[in-house]
């Protein structure tokens, strides 16, 4: 079995007993929870793409390992062909969900930590790399969904790993066995750690000597004993819970963040990717980053063309759509989401094979991307409410336009060009509010900050990777300075 069908995808996810809490409950069947399915739903968009042939180039890859087609979320690029496909998948998934469809994480930590054990098995004469593509050839072949873990809570960021007050601030190997290690600490806003079959940790920063003990990589499936996680908040989340489904602006799709902690969790040696050797974790951390804010370049941008689309509507709806202010900040919008595409092609056009064999992207390229990422959705948020107008955050709820005595009123008042139904109308500014300060803005606005690494982290790769030495001999060169 290759590649699973959604449906499949579903109820594998189903046969899992994790350990899931929300407002301090125990969530007994997380699928079918009506908070969480929509984010269910985005992931499963994954697998149901991969099965349509007219997206087959784009949503699978021939494996070099199975010898099979396998999802692309679960391929080791093997060009620069493999990473420009990979963004033009994320571009329409996000298309298609308007929401973070989370499966990119485990794509982008398969390829970091696949590059990185080789490199450390050539100096160490270990056998991660071995370990590794033993994991890697069993997801593809079973099309699991791999979760890919890096944040650590952090405690005082201006303390070390091992100097902070509490010693699990960052997850650690507490105990080394014959046959495995155990680990303890918390991995923070897990995309998708719910919807996941196994999570991929890595350490969250590079590490010294004293730090070995948190330098650590491994691979468990999603309900080994010790691991639970806390769901995270969302604006707007419980509006799910409503029953209306107008209301909630993008109903069937959705992301998810979780705390997962593990409480001493058994790790067995064939699933271990690096155990102490604390020199390799900067390299791991710097390629997992690097690929992850290529993706960024690609899913922030299919979710863009939603909100694009969204705005446009609006202004088609009450009738400012020819005012040319209006044609002119959705070409603003257009500009902006399209420069981050370009940004996310350009750094994969641009990338090389790494020593292991498999490709990574411009590593320079991908961190100005992600650095855009960081402004431009921000920009297209509020060209987006500044076309919707006021209507986006006072509309009234689905019960009332529903209600026999204030529906007429508010289908009355509330109506744009005569031709465009009310209910329609509210339901464009529904989804625009969605995007911009619901559950989806999660997605679209804080995480553009913050996911892949908050702005100051690209600026510091910026900085190292930017060769201010070589510009200043281009410009001594050119005006003809010796020294
Ligand atoms: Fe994928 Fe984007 Fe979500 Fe990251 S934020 S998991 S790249 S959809
Ligand atoms: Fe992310």
């Amino acid at each position: 079995m290759a590649l699973m069908t959604g449906e499949q995808y579903i109820e594998s996810i189903r046969k899992l007993n994790m350990q899931v809490y929300m407002f301090g409950k125990k969530i007994d069947n997380p699928v079918d929870d009506p908070i969480l399915r929509p984010s269910l739903n985005s992931v499963r968009m994954t697998y149901d793409l991969a099965q349509k042939p007219e997206y087959q180039d784009l949503m699978t890859a021939m494996s070099p390992y199975t010898g099979e087609r396998v999802n692309r979320f679960t391929h080791i690029h093997q060009s620069t062909e493999d990473l420009v496909k990979k963004v033009k998948m994320q571009r329409l998934l996000g298309q298609q969900t308007a929401a973070c469809f989370q499966r990119c994480v485990g794509m982008d930590a398969f390829n970091a930590v696949f590059s990185t054990t080789y490199e450390t098995d050539q100096k160490y004469g270990t056998h991660y790399h071995e370990n590794f593509i033993k994991f890697a050839t069993y997801v593809q072949e079973n099309d699991l969904t791999v979760d890919g873990a890096m944040t650590d809570p952090k405690g005082d960021r201006s303390k070390a790993p091992h100097e902070q007050a509490d010693p699990d601030l960052f997850l650690r190997i507490v105990e080394r066995r014959p046959d495995g290690i155990v680990v303890r600490g918390a991995k923070m806003h897990q995309t998708g750690a719910l919807n996941s079959h196994e999570i991929i940790i890595m350490p969250t920063q590079s590490m010294k000597a004293e730090d070995k003990d948190y330098a650590v990589s491994f691979a468990v499936p999603m309900d080994t004993d010790g691991i639970y996680m806390i769901i995270g908040r969302q604006s707007c989340d419980t509006r799910k819970l409503e029953g209306s489904e107008m209301d909630v602006g993008n109903s069937e799709f959705g992301g998810v963040e979780a705390l997962v902690v593990f409480d001493d969790v058994f790790v067995p040696n064939e699933r271990i990717f690096m155990c102490g050797e604390y020199d390799f974790a900067g390299m791991l951390v710097e390629r997992f980053a690097g690929y992850h804010r290529q993706s960024y370049g690609g899913c922030k941008v299919g979710v863009g063309d939603v909100l694009i689309g969204a705005a446009a509507l609006a202004a088609d709806y009450n009738g400012a759509a020819k005012a040319s202010h209006i044609k002119d900040k959705l070409i603003e919008m257009t500009h902006l989401n399209e420069t981050l595409y370009c940004c996310g092609i350009a750094c994969s056009a641009e990338g090389h094979p790494t020593e292991s064999g498999n490709y990574i992207i411009d590593l320079l390229l991908a961190n100005v991307c992600k650095q855009n990422v960081t402004r431009f959705p921000y920009e297209i948020v509020r060209l987006a409410e500044d076309i919707a107008g006021g209507l986006v955050v006072t509309a009234p709820s689905e019960a009332d336009l529903r209600d026999p005595k204030l529906g007429p009123v508010i289908d009355k008042y509330l109506r744009g060009v005569a031709s465009v139904s009310t209910e329609n109308r509210l339901r464009i500014l529904r989804l625009i509010e969605n995007l911009a300060l619901g559950t989806a803005a999660v997605g679209y606005r804080t995480e553009s900050l913050h996911g892949a690494g908050s702005p100051q982290a690209q600026r510091i790769m910026i900085a190292r990777q930017g060769n201010l030495e070589h510009k200043k001999e281009l410009a001594k060169a050119i005006a003809h300075i010796k020294e």
